[in-house]
């Protein structure tokens, strides 16, 4: 692997623009339940919540980005702006009081879908360290 998509091996390309199960909910191909949306990006219920609330903020496109460590600099645009829309559903879900911002990466971090997605919990207190 590489920090480079055109030093990468053709089936590491392939697993990073492989389509997942976000895309079909990008497309509504599949039901969600939405609490933001715009060109950019997508934001729903996590189908299996972790904490009373648990959003997961995803690009619409997401060019590449199966996960946070194969971003590469024309990414940073929207890796910020994925943050900033996590702090706004966060104010919009009320969570004042706090919150946390999870993204997990790869094997070792238990990622289980190959799309970038910012994790938004809140509305319980959090431990700290996480499992
Ligand atoms: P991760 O384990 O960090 O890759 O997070 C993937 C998250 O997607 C998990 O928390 C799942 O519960 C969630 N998830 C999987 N399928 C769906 C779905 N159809 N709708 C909403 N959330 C989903």
């Amino acid at each position: 692997s590489s920090s480079s998509p055109s030093r990468m091996a053709d089936s590491e390309k392939e697993a990073t623009e492989a389509p997942s199960i976000f895309d079909k909910i990008i497309k509504k191909e599949i039901p969600s339940t939405v609490v933001y949306e715009n060109d950019k990006v997508l934001a729903f219920r996590d189908i299996a919540p972790q904490a009373p609330t648990h959003i997961l903020i995803i690009p619409k496109v997401k060019d590449g980005l199966s996960g946070l460590s194969k971003a590469e600099e024309r990414h940073v645009e929207i890796l910020g702006y994925l943050l900033y829309i996590a702090k706004l559903v966060a104010k919009q879900e009320g969570l004042g009081d706090g919150f946390r911002i999870v993204i997990n990466d790869g094997n070792d971090a238990g990622q289980s879908v190959y799309h970038l997605h910012v994790h938004l919990l809140g509305g319980r207190q959090m431990n700290w360290p996480p499992g």
